[in-house]
């Protein structure tokens, strides 16, 4: 199954070096979920090929400006685009106050928006579809802030086609065979689900980590993630602001996922104060050698390598 992230911005708090605020796109099949929407969002997804119009779910880590100040724009765009699909926000509180304040003076959307308020002082399920589940991941900011843990679902068995003929297993059989179902054909011996079906591949996940300081509580969370994106805002010379920040340096960011014993780091909401990200990669990879820089534009398979 397709499930891949897009980041559209790695910058925190203003665009910078050429990387705009936060914003990701996760693609699983031919959904698109959309976590954080920071200032240029738009153009982002324009410039790295993101189908809009196949974003039905924002998920909205918290209210800082750098998260948030894209998404005006792009409904208002959708709007334009006469989009007539709906689309549904998460976001802790306060969000739908921000953006219906400005939808009341610019005008209503051609299409419907679903506010869902959640807690991110609270580790729960807050969607579900067909393909995943969404669930929070609280985390330690000056404001209240949650990350989101993405969740494939396990999906049926794969029934063997070379079974199906030699069998002769009717198609309305097959539902059941994928469920688990063992069959009989006709006067015949019963044929052991197992020899009839292979195992799925084993569903990946993706932790979502937007702002925080370094916080433990979450490696239970997280444990095991294929692909991890912990924001490391700072290198460790600048440990104390970090900390008074209410954010995580890059050491800190591998610490957490060494931990967990994640697949993958990915290292991003950096500093304006930083051009070369080199040093981050460097104090990262001493602790988590799997780590990558996360980079505007850039492509990873959840359950994989960058693309
Ligand atoms: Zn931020
Ligand atoms: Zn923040």
């Amino acid at each position: 199954m397709r499930f891949e992230l897009t980041l559209l911005g790695t910058n925190s708090a203003l665009p910078a070096h050429g990387r705009f605020p936060s914003a990701q796109a996760l693609q699983v099949q031919g959904n698109i979920y959309l976590a954080d929407c920071g200032e240029g969002a738009q153009m982002r997804m324009r410039a790295f090929g993101i189908r809009e119009s196949r974003i039905g779910q924002v998920f909205i880590s918290h209210l800082h400006g750098d998260h948030i100040y894209g998404l005006i724009g792009w409904l208002t765009s959708q709007s334009l685009n006469n989009r007539t699909a709906p689309l549904d926000i998460f976001a802790p509180h306060g969000l739908e106050e921000i953006i219906r304040v400005q939808l009341r003076y610019a005008g209503p959307l051609t299409f419907p928006l679903a506010f869902h308020t959640i807690d991110p002082d609270t580790h729960g399920r807050i969607f579900e579809d067909k393909l995943i589940e969404v669930w929070t991941l609280p985390l330690k900011h000056r404001i209240p802030t949650c990350g989101f843990l993405f969740r494939e679902k396990e999906r049926p068995r794969n029934i063997r086609p070379e079974c199906i003929e030699a069998y002769d297993i009717p198609y309305q059989a097959i539902p059941g065979i994928k469920g688990g179902a063992d069959f009989r054909p006709p006067n015949g011996r019963l044929i052991p689900n197992a020899e009839l079906t292979v195992a799925p591949p084993r569903p990946h996940s993706y932790a979502y980590c937007s702002d925080t300081a370094y916080h433990e509580p979450l490696i239970p969370l997280i444990e095991g993630v294929d692909l991890l994106y912990h924001e490391s805002t700072f290198c460790e010379a600048q440990s104390a602001q970090a900390a008074e920040t209410g954010h995580s340096t890059a050491r800190q960011a591998a610490n957490i996922a060494r931990q967990a014993g994640v697949g993958r780091l990915l290292l991003g909401h950096y500093s304006s104060r930083y051009q070369d990200l080199s040093p981050f990669l460097e104090e990262a990879r001493a602790v988590f050698p799997n780590t990558e820089l996360g980079v505007d534009g850039g492509v990873w398979e959840v359950g994989g390598q960058r693309i």
